[in-house]
């Protein structure tokens, strides 16, 4: 006999525990969105059938991480959990000091006060939202500088979150005082989920140093980047994802992780620095705002989830399985002419329903109406990234959004591929009764983050 290498990517793991999720029919889902003022944010979760929402702490546990949790130690200081828990972040990261907190954003908050005044900049490929958001609270200025490639979204390029090396050396060099850190999101959340090259960290960090301006990494994707460039780049394809990570982060100075991405934990995060005065500070702030420093707004078992998780999400059978499993919709979706961001990324389909939907105009908000038409069809939830999102402007005028984007976002190890030819379907038989969508009106809006909350209502009622 002859070695076999077989073709199908399976699922790698088997289930062990399972949780129903509920079946509703065509009428059941007209009232239940209709209740629910036509806003995915406000239905129900049971009353949604496959949930694309997030990925953020939607994911499925392993046995090993509910071991860990059970034999977690839940003293207030000091605790073993807590020793596990660095021990794994510093082991993958190579940073000196961990500081745990309660979700990323927390992270966020600690490093910006720690090390930004107003009238600063901070450069980073692209800001995701939060991060942006702890920026500007501290009075500095956010610059998006992802290469132009990243904003095309048809091109198919590798590595499409790079930052451009171009830009940021002008930006540094006449602003270096006024620059106390450069960052780097892999993958680059915002503009899709795309990988950044190691030899792009390697040019960032190249720059932040000669100028020395310290380099963190928004490391939320860290596992799912080392697995594009395990793939894509030239020199990486024997190196496990987990060398590559250390590399990744050898070349930076600290980095702010949410563990509800790749620790593949519910809830979690941390601020990890190699700078012994910065991690001080940093801890100082954080007693005030998270707690003690050996748990850090967590409980002991999600510092054991979080121990075990970091590693599960460095496993290339799964890293393998989750990547395969977004191309494997989006090369569907393609194949069937759905117009979506190419190339799929790390986390996420995005179809950009402004092309498919060219009879709503962007005030009528097509995004939202399509992933609207996705639950009433199927039970499929996703999330809107267009102008209910983003086309509030701070005069309270409305302007349509750069693009109309639906973005299905993939829990870790929830979800089984006969789940996603299910979506598949639901989203082709939306695509093919594109002319019978119709927009949507605001009824009732909150001034900010208006999309959680917002009440709309059919504008031509669907047929
Ligand atoms: C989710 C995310 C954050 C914030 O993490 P939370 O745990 O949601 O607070 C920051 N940056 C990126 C790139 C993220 O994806």
């Amino acid at each position: 006999m002859q070695e076999f290498h077989a073709q199908t990517i399976i699922e790698p793991f088997r289930v062990r525990s399972v949780e129903p999720i509920q079946f509703t029919t065509f009428a059941e889902r007209q009232q239940k969105l209709a209740a629910a003022g036509y806003n995915p944010f406000l239905l129900r979760a049971e009353d949604v059938l496959i949930d694309m929402l997030t990925d953020s702490g939607t994911g499925a546990m392993s046995s090993r991480q509910w071991a860990g949790m059970i034999a977690s130690d839940e003293s207030y200081a000091g605790a073993a959990s807590f020793y596990k828990f660095e021990a794994a972040v510093q082991d993958i990261t190579g940073f000196k000091h961990v500081i745990p907190t309660h979700q990323g954003r927390a992270a966020e908050n600690i490093l910006f006060h720690s090390i930004a005044k107003p009238g600063d900049i901070i450069p980073n490929n692209t800001h995701f939202d939060t991060t942006r958001a702890h920026v500007e609270n501290v009075g500095a200025i956010p610059r998006d500088l992802v290469i132009s490639e990243g904003r095309q979204p048809r091109l198919i390029h590798p590595f499409k979150g790079n930052m451009d090396i171009a830009q940021l050396e002008a930006l540094v060099a006449e602003h270096h005082e006024r620059i106390p850190a450069i960052m780097l999101t892999v993958t680059n959340n915002s503009g899709g989920g795309q990988p950044v090259s190691m030899a792009n960290v390697r040019a960032v960090s190249e720059v932040a140093r000669r100028y020395g301006i310290p380099f963190f990494i928004d490391a939320c994707r860290f596992a799912e980047n080392a697995w594009f460039i395990k793939t894509r780049e030239d020199g990486y394809a024997d190196k496990t994802p987990l060398e590559i990570a250390r590399e990744m982060f050898r070349y930076a100075d600290g980095c702010t992780m949410s563990a509800k991405k790749d620790g593949m934990a519910n809830i979690g995060g941390f601020l990890a620095v190699n700078d012994d005065d910065l991690a001080l500070r940093c801890r100082n702030l954080e007693i005030l705002t998270e707690g003690f420093p050996t748990y850090g707004g967590m409980a002991g078992y999600d510092l054991e989830a979080i121990a075990q998780g970091l590693y599960e999400a460095l496993d290339p059978h799964y890293l393998r399985y989750r990547i395969r499993s977004i191309a494997y919709l989006g090369d569907k979706l393609t194949a069937a002419g759905v117009p979506i961001i190419q190339p799929t990324g790390g986390h996420a389909v995005y179809i950009d329903a402004g092309e498919l939907l060219p009879h709503i105009p962007p005030l009528q908000y097509p995004a939202w109406a399509f992933n609207n038409a996705l639950y009433l069809l199927g039970g499929v939830r996703g999330v809107e990234i267009g102008t209910v999102m983003f086309g509030m402007q701070p005069d309270g005028q409305e302007k349509a959004a750069a693009m109309e984007l639906v973005r299905l976002a993939f829990p870790r190890r929830a979800y089984t591929q006969s789940h996603v030819d299910y979506l598949a379907e639901v989203i082709l038989a939306a695509y093919q009764q594109r002319q019978q969508i119709g927009g949507y009106q605001l009824v009732w809006q909150s001034p900010v983050l208006r999309h959680f909350t917002a009440r709309l209502a059919p504008i031509a009622a669907p047929n």
